[in-house]
């Protein structure tokens, strides 16, 4: 009786067994020739996006994650100048997750010989109240902090690239992120997300930065491996006030398609980004938006008056300064 043995996988460019099989390219690569992929690949989305050229300085927003410190790494080895951006939220969660996550990314910087320029911003010391803090005062204990996360974090990577003249601003967004983003906002129809959403988004007002993603195309699996290969030390764990987010429920569901249809993921990404640009999707959403200057911060917004991050937070100081002098209220 003969047995069948399962053919031994090989990678596409030497004899070597590969690291990581992409169904969806029908492409298994070693270590070595899956590293060169993701960057040669990473450089044609920069290139074909228009997102930045090697004469402008990039502000890299890293978290301490796999994909922002692989962002990191892609970066510096085509030879971009890539700056990080650390921004310190002080969310603890038992793990001490945010001193985890500022420990990963110094220890990335070590692993480079140390010389990378990495600009920390503490919530605390700059807005006066740490997220989880900020958040328990401002919504009275209900509800996640990631509203408020997300809108200070937005407002501290504009104000240090502008601050710092940086020309764009990078984030290490892949495809699973987006894809459930774009899942998200389409149940939603949010029109106002859609018409925004995107691998590169051009500066909304004078002093800005652009916008990009130059992950958008990868899978996260792909980042995970590609972080390993590397040996970059990433933390593993999510945010604490992760769980239970939607983003997560729509990664599960759409891993599931993924399985049955490899490629699905991608494709209908692309297909989204298509029809915006091809068929002028949600334009005159876009061009509805009117902009005001923050007279405190000089960010944009869209009320005539303080933006929203700057009277969040004149509130919440409000409120803590108010609790401190009455404990018991
Ligand atoms: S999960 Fe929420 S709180 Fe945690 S980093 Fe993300 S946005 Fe911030
Ligand atoms: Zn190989
Ligand atoms: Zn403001």
């Amino acid at each position: 009786m003969s047995r069948s043995r399962k053919p031994v996988m090989k990678c596409r460019h030497c004899s070597e067994p590969p690291v990581i099989n992409m169904r969806q390219h029908k492409l298994a690569l070693c270590g070595p020739h899956f590293v060169e992929w993701v960057r040669q690949q990473t450089e044609r989305f920069i290139e074909k996006y228009r997102m930045f050229t090697r004469d402008e300085r990039v502000l890299v927003a890293v978290s301490g994650g796999k994909d922002s410190l692989a962002l990191w790494d892609i970066l510096l080895a085509l030879g971009y100048q890539a700056d990080g951006l650390y921004i310190d939220l002080g969310i603890d969660g038992g793990l001490g997750y945010s001193s985890q996550s500022l420990a990963c990314t110094q220890g990335f910087m070590a692993q480079h010989g140390g010389d990378l320029t990495l600009h920390v911003v503490s919530v605390a010391d700059d807005y006066g109240a740490t997220i989880p803090a900020a958040a328990r005062v401002s919504q009275r204990g209900r509800g996640k902090p990631c509203s408020l996360c997300g809108l200070t974090k937005r407002h501290i990577m504009n104000r240090v690239a502008r601050d710092y003249g940086y020309d764009v601003l990078a984030t290490g967004h892949n495809l699973d992120d987006e894809v459930a983003v774009l899942f998200g906002n389409t149940m939603q129809w949010s029109v106002e997300y859609l018409a925004r959403q995107g691998p590169v988004l051009p500066p909304s007002h004078p002093g800005l930065a652009r916008k990009v993603k130059p992950l958008f195309r990868f899978y996260e699996r792909e980042m995970a491996a590609y972080a390993i290969v590397r040996g970059i030390e990433y933390v593993y764990d999510e945010c604490p006030h992760a769980a239970g987010a939607s983003t997560i429920r729509y990664k599960e569901l759409l891993n599931q398609l993924e399985a049955d249809s490899p490629g699905i993921k991608l494709q209908f990404y692309l297909r989204f980004l298509q029809a915006r640009e091809q068929h002028g999707l949600f334009e005159a959403v876009r061009q509805q938006v009117e902009l005001f200057t923050c007279p405190s911060c000089g960010q944009p917004t869209t009320n005539d008056g303080e933006c929203s991050t700057c009277r969040t937070w004149d509130r919440i100081r409000v409120r803590i300064a108010h609790s401190a002098n009455h404990p018991a209220s």
